[in-house]
């Protein structure tokens, strides 16, 4: 296997009917196409500066950890509602269905840090554009939101880019 996308499989109907899911534990599962991930996901970023690394739930915290590690920076979750154990701030955001909240310890990142944001998947970018206003809630500069998969039909590439952030995604 060549590509970070032969790794990535799809499964039909989940978690609902109609729904094609990207399966990205495959890719986490094989060392090659782990490690591959990982370094394609910080290449974009050689010879940038990051303070801290921010992971979105839940595939997010497993790219996170390890593009944190291999950047020298440190990791913060963005974590859904009522996880977190200090005191947070939140965003809401619309789903296909009712709404979502996501959550940031008020201290985890302090004014003028530099951010990268990761996570598996970009589809509408609400999840991204939510974790994007905690993080410049508490004085963050987001220098580039990372991901494995962008599913470019659904907008959320453009929605980031028109709030003017640096969208990096190793396929579709
Ligand atoms: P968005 O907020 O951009 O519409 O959805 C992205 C979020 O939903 C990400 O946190 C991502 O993990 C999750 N997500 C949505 N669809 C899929 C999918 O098909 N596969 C995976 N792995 N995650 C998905």
């Amino acid at each position: 296997m060549s590509s970070v996308r032969d790794y990535i499989r799809t499964i039909p109907d989940f978690p609902h009917e109609g729904i094609m899911f990207r399966d990205v534990t495959t890719l986490f599962a094989d060392a090659r196409g782990f490690r591959m991930a990982v370094d394609q996901l910080v290449q974009p970023f050689s010879g940038v500066r990051f303070d801290k690394v921010v992971g979105l739930e839940a595939r997010g915290f497993i790219l996170g950890g390890a593009v944190a590690h291999q950047l020298s920076a440190g990791f913060v979750p963005v974590r859904k509602k009522g996880k977190l154990p200090g005191a947070v701030i939140s965003e809401s955001y619309t789903l296909e269905y009712g709404t979502a909240e996501v959550e940031l310890h008020d201290d985890a990142i302090s004014a003028g840090e530099r951010i990268l944001l990761v996570d598996d998947l970009l589809a509408t970018g609400g999840t991204a554009e939510a974790g994007i206003k905690l993080i410049e809630r508490l004085g963050g500069e987001v220098i580039g939101c990372a991901f494995v998969i962008d599913l470019p039909d659904l907008g959320g590439r453009k929605r980031l880019e028109d709030l003017g952030m640096n969208v990096q995604a190793l396929c579709a």
